[in-house]
């Protein structure tokens, strides 16, 4: 083999030359990772802020843009490696505090070829393949959580923000909403952040906000809230349209509401002549839909109008492989659009696929590409087993936290989700021991301020968010002695910086 077109940095990806000279730099990263994440040992780089800074300074020092170029391997060799070794590392068991999950080497491998082909997926001409996958992938994913739709579809999405976005767009333009009569959004307080930041964009009040004290929504008071709507009517324009937001897998605990009653109030409220739309994020629990074992949890999803799940959470894809299901194709309409160079009318005519309403965005990556090889490799069976393992990881480290004398236990983990804090420790106490395991890079816990299960004022938890599918037993239970540990070794111990440093807007988010 030739050495030297590897070295020429303006070498292209495609073609059939290109996988010639990308196989030589695959190596260049593939040790680069392998170098990063030994230099790292462990879940995150030590020493906090500072210290990454220091480190990323010295592994590719001078100007980003330098006036001759250092050529493909040293630029890919010192990035990639200062990468690493200062990458918080999900496929690390003591990496766990966010729904961040450790990609699969399959879905990795496939993410490449979707960047060496680059089809972009705005008009048919740039990805005539990948733009039939993503048509069939969609349908399949849409099919399986509205089984019973005329014709179930989706629109695959950066996640659940995009997901939330359109389904709240979506309504918007379904349920007829005007400028004196705006769709009214109604959420739980656990909802996440982006349903607001959704009515936010589209121009729409602001999200009527139910308290969630049990951690789920109540669907007796999404029903008074739909009723209270009326207040605000005028009678010549009738009753204002509505769109319900659940959450099926609730970012800090990982809850699911009550989806069938919720359905069913919203069924009632429309039996009663109320337009009135149901979304259904389902960004962290969609995927339970894969498990035979955990799928019952899901009932009622199915009556959703809009459901957003990610595939880069309980999906283990590497960021993004959002999507957002309909039951029926015909839902999507209103994202259609028109520009000649993607999608001329006569083209259309001739049977070109339109895909300008697939997305808001224009040039658009295959995320499909990862997830069909996905699916393909690993079956039903295949993510179904990877679903139930992180779901017994979590009910096993709970169990872990409920022996142990030395730790309180919100509650039993729903899906893979698990809170839990030093038993009697303050919140200041309870943030100290996180941040501490953060910066000495010894895990990566969430937080989460919620009530205790009866009850009670908010209080602060650490959060285990179980993903990695390969976690060991003695992983969890180190995990337990890692958080003891920091807890017995700085409660009141004063001098020691982070504990004694309370910072006032930590406890309450
Ligand atoms: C993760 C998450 C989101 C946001 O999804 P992104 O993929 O980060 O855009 C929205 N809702 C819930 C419940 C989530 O867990």
């Amino acid at each position: 083999m030739l050495a030297l077109p590897a070295h020429d940095p303006s070498l292209l990806a495609g073609g059939t030359s290109g996988p010639r000279a990308l196989r030589p730099l695959l190596d260049t990263v593939l040790g680069a990772l392998a170098e990063g994440a030994a230099a790292r040992c462990g879940p995150l780089p030590a020493g906090g802020p500072e210290r990454v800074r220091d480190r990323l300074a010295e592994a590719a020092p001078g100007p980003a843009l330098p006036a001759h170029g250092a050529g493909a391997a040293p630029a890919l060799h010192q990035l990639v490696r200062a990468l690493a070794e200062g990458a918080a590392d999900p496929a690390d068991p003591h990496c766990a505090a966010h729904l961040h999950c450790p990609p699969l080497a399959v879905a990795v491998a496939a993410d490449l070829a979707a960047s060496a082909l680059n089809p972009s997926l705005d008009s048919w001409d740039q990805a005539p393949a990948a733009s039939e996958l993503e048509d069939r992938i969609s349908r399949e994913l849409a099919a399986l959580v509205h089984p019973a739709g005329p014709e179930p579809h989706a629109l695959i999405t950066t996640g659940g923000t995009e997901s939330n976005l359109l389904g709240t767009l979506l309504a918007r333009e379904h349920l007829a909403g005007t400028a004196d009569r705006p769709l009214r959004v109604i959420c739980g307080a656990n909802a996440h952040h982006s349903v607001h930041r959704a009515a936010w964009l589209l121009g729409l009040p602001a999200p009527q906000v139910l308290p969630t004290p049990a951690g789920v929504l109540d669907p007796a008071a999404v029903r008074d809230a739909l009723l209270g709507l009326d207040a605000l009517a005028c009678v010549a324009t009738g009753p204002a349209p509505a769109l319900v937001v659940a959450t099926a897998g609730t970012t800090d605990s990982g809850a699911i509401d009550p989806l069938p009653a919720l359905a069913d109030t919203v069924a009632a409220a429309r039996h009663g002549g109320r337009p009135v739309g149901l979304h259904v994020d389902a960004a962290y629990g969609g995927p339970l839909l894969l498990s035979p074992t955990h799928r019952h949890r899901l009932a009622g999803l199915d009556r959703a109008d809009t459901v957003g799940l990610d595939l880069h959470k309980l999906g283990w894809q590497p960021v993004a492989a959002g999507v957002l299901t309909v039951p029926d194709a015909a839902a999507l309409a209103p994202l259609g659009q028109r520009a000649d160079y993607l999608n001329a009318e006569d083209d259309t005519e001739a049977g070109l696929p339109d895909l300008l309403g697939r997305s808001p965005r224009t040039t658009r990556r295959p995320d499909v590409l990862k997830i069909a090889v996905t699916l393909r490799a690993l079956g039903r069976t295949g993510l179904a087993a990877l679903v139930d393992r992180v779901c017994a990881a979590a009910a096993e480290f709970a169990a872990l936290v409920a022996a142990e004398p030395g730790l309180e236990l919100h509650s039993r983990p729903t899906i893979s989700t698990v809170l839990f804090r030093p038993a009697g420790a303050t919140d200041a106490q309870v943030a100290a021991v996180r941040r501490r395991l953060l910066v000495d890079g010894r895990a990566v816990l969430g937080r989460a301020t919620v009530r205790r299960p009866l009850g009670g004022a908010p209080a602060l938890w650490l959060k285990a968010t179980l993903l990695n599918p390969h976690v060991h037993p003695s992983d969890l239970a180190a995990l337990i002695k890692l958080v003891l540990d920091q807890h017995d070794g700085t409660d009141g111990a004063p001098g020691t910086d982070v504990t004694t440093q309370r910072d006032p807007g930590d406890d309450h988010q």
